[in-house]
This record gives structure tokens, C-alpha cells and sequence, in this order.
């Protein structure tokens, strides 16, 4: 099936009905398998003969998951990892040994942050950032034991992009691993594995599921990489469950249309939101002011849900503004068809001091939006009757 456009592949890969002829995908609750004979055990434990052993090894509805993510993402394989955090870490551990160094994003998700600085620097792993959009910063921190490039792009919440080939030009010339976490677009908006990076990572938590309903991740790639996370994730254990894949395996079913609808709804409020006198500056890469629209317009098919924007009166007017609104949910989780709302400065970026907020760009009265499938009208009432009060 692999000549299907992306709708066709986001439905119909992936899955063999069981002999029972299930239409939907069948979910495996089972820990083991069983096995016809001794000699069957012994051929699968020798891997002479394919088939499932143990669920942290492989299971069905996980599988199936995986095979269509790949499809959809132009990979030769995917390894389902029980959150996003799961998905980064393997990518760490499995590629990356101590002695090595990594070069990453400044403005990644703040855990990921977290993660390299306090997990990642116990086994003697370098860690430089660098801005994400400014390609010669990347090229001058390579070092002869780089191994790897971690990033995303657009990064949250102000939607900055890199020019993913440029960047793998980089990356492939110096023998590096470009790894991307596309947890903010979804395959449905980018698939930077086509573009030239090495490794696609996943919070599917986020628009995957789509739905706020359980956590997962992902982490695809080739053969030869995605064997290594698996050996990873077999011995280490963060497989994801099959409830769990069952639900963003059928989350999978309606992303594109999703992604479309989010888009088309944060677009409309984004527009608005130029056009308030208290709103001094919107971060939104569908609108033409916003620097790196050209770029996104090049490498992305959308540009997703997520709209930022600066109020009048810094914190005082944000926190007045969200707790005004009361369709958005006050929450710092993006990718759900219920819009979020949250204060970057006070708790995805609290970690930050007062001069590395100024760097970032995370003002006092910056205020981020996770635009869901609600009407987007009814969004742009809830909004000005905080920019009114
Ligand atoms: C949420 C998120 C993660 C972490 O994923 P979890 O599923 O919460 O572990 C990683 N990267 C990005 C971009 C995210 O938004």
C-alpha cells in the first residue's frame, strides 16, 4: 500500500484482521504469546521465525501502530515508546555513549531541557545549545565527537523553524545523527525524515492521539537505527501498552483532518488577535509578519494550532485575560481538540532566569494558545472578554 496518499495510508495501513474478521482493530490485551511447540519457542527465541514472544518485545495493536506511523512519516520503521519523554531518552541512550556530544535546540520543550541537563550529564555527555533557526551557530558547535542533532521545529510557543535540508547538509557532511521532534506538526503537516533528518521523534500524546486521552511517543528512523532503540527498549522496558497504542493508533485515523481544522481555526484567531490595540505582538507562522513564514510555507504543508501572543500590561493583564476566558482550558498540555490556555513565563518556561526570558523572548504578558476543533468564533468571544476587562 505504500503508493496511497496520506489519508488512504492513515486508514487503511498497518493492520491484519485476526481470523475472527474484525473490522476495527482488535486490541491484544495479553502480557505473552504462546507457542504451537518447544521447537516453535525455541525458533522465535532464536529469531529464525518471526512472531510475538513478550509484550515489551512486540505486540499487535502496537505493530500496527508502528507500521502506519512509518508509513505516514517515510521511515523504514518506528519503535512505540510509552510517552514522548520515553521516545527521547531511547534516542539518547540507544545512539549516543559516553564521551559523546550532543548539539541541541535552546527552545525545546522544557523537559527535554530537563532531561539533557540533569539525566543525560550524569554519563559524561556534552550538551551545547544553540538558537534553532541560525544555521551557522549549528555548524560551529560541532565538535569532532558530535554525534547528534536534537531539535524541534517549529519550536513552542513561538513557533521558530529551521531549514531542516540545510540543516541536514550540516548534520550528513559531519557524520552526525539529525534527530527532529515532529510532535508539534504531526506527519500530517511535516515529515522531516523527507526532508533529510535521520530520526523522527514523538510525543503522540499531542496531536497523535489528539484527544487528550493517554500518553505516548514514538521514535522512527532506518532499519539500522530503529533496530538499536528497539534493543534499547526491550531490555529497558518503556514499551508502550496496547490500550494505549489502540488509541493513538485510531487517532491516527482522522489527523490530517485534524491538523486541518486546528490550523484553519488558529489562523482565524491569530488574524484577530493582530487586529486588538491591547495585543502588542502575535506569534503565529501562518501569519505573512511572522518571520519565518516563508520558511514554514516551505517545508510544512500547515501550521498548526498553536498561536502565542503578547497583551498590553505584562502579567497582571495575562493572568486577567486567562482568567477571564471560559471556553480555554487553563492547562500547559497543547494538541487537544479543547483549546488550552496557559502562562509560558510562570510554567513551561518558569524554570528560566529573568535574563534567559528576555533571550527567549517569554515576556511577561505573553500568553499561549493551544487552538482546539471548537468554533473558532465562540474562541474570539472567550478572548476579548478578557482583553475587555
Ligand atoms: C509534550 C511534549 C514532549 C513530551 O511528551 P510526553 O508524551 O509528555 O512525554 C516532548 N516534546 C514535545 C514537543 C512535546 O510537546
Amino acid at each position: 500500500m505504500k503508493n496511497n496518499k496520506f489519508n488512504t495510508t492513515a486508514i487503511r495501513e498497518g493492520y491484519q484482521a485476526t481470523n475472527e474478521q474484525e473490522h476495527s482493530e482488535a486490541i491484544f490485551l495479553t502480557s505473552s504469546f504462546k507457542f504451537d511447540s518447544a521447537e516453535q519457542a525455541a525458533a522465535r527465541f532464536a529469531k529464525e521465525e518471526p512472531g510475538n514472544i513478550y509484550a515489551r518485545f512486540t505486540n499487535p495493536t502496537v505493530d500496527a501502530f508502528e507500521r502506519k506511523l512509518a508509513a505516514l512519516e517515510g521511515a523504514d520503521g518506528c519503535v512505540a515508546t510509552s510517552s514522548g519523554m520515553a521516545a527521547i531518552f531511547a534516542t539518547i541512550m540507544a545512539l549516543v555513549k559516553s564521551g559523546d556530544h550532543i548539539v541541541a535546540s535552546r527552545n525545546m520543550f522544557g523537559t527535554s531541557i530537563v532531561l539533557l541537563n540533569t539525566i543525560i550529564s550524569k554519563f559524561d555527555i556534552g550538551v551545547s545549545y544553540v538558537d534553532l533557526s541560525d544555521l551557522s551557530q549549528w555548524k560551529s558547535a560541532v565538535a569532532s565527537n558530535t554525534k547528534l542533532f536534537l531539535l524541534e521545529t517549529p519550536s513552542n510557543p513561538l513557533g521558530e523553524v529551521v531549514d531542516i535540508v540545510a540543516l541536514s547538509e550540516i548534520s550528513r557532511a559531519n557524520d552526525i545523527l539529525l534527530a527532529v521532534d515532529n510532535a508539534i506538526l504531526s506527519p500530517a503537516l511535516q515529515t522531516p525524515i523527507k526532508l533529510g533528518a535521520d530520526i523522527v521523534i514523538h510525543s503522540a500524546t499531542k496531536y497523535i492521539d489528539g484527544q487528550g486521552r493517554c500518553l505516548a511517543g514514538a521514535v522512527l528512523g532506518n532499519t539500522n537505527i530503529i533496530e538499536q532503540i528497539s534493543a534499547f527498549t526491550r531490555a529497558t522496558g518503556p514499551s508502550l501498552s496496547a490500550f494505549n497504542a489502540w488509541i493513538v493508533l485510531k487517532g491516527l485515523d482522522t489527523l490530517s483532518l485534524r491538523m486541518e481544522a486546528h490550523s484553519k481555526n488558529a489562523l482565524k484567531v491569530a488574524t484577530w488577535l493582530k487586529n486588538q490595540p491591547q495585543v502588542e505582538k502575535v506569534y503565529y507562522l501562518g501569519l505573512e509578519s511572522h518571520p519565518h513564514h516563508q520558511l514554514a510555507k516551505k517545508q510544512q504543508s500547515g501550521f498548526g494550532g498553536i498561536v502565542s501572543f503578547e497583551v498590553a500590561g505584562g502579567q497582571a493583564a495575562a493572568f486577567k485575560l486567562i482568567n477571564a476566558t471560559e471556553i480555554f482550558s487553563i492547562t500547559a498540555n497543547l494538541g487537544d481538540t479543547k483549546s488550552t490556555i496557559t502562562h509560558p513565563a510562570t510554567t513551561t518556561h518558569s524554570r528560566l532566569s529573568d535574563e534567559e526570558k528576555v533571550n527567549a523572548n517569554i515576556a511577561d504578558g505573553l500568553i499561549r494558545l493551544s487552538i482546539g476543533l471548537e468554533d473558532a468564533d465562540d474562541l474570539i468571544a472567550d478572548i476579548d472578554k478578557g482583553l475587555s476587562v
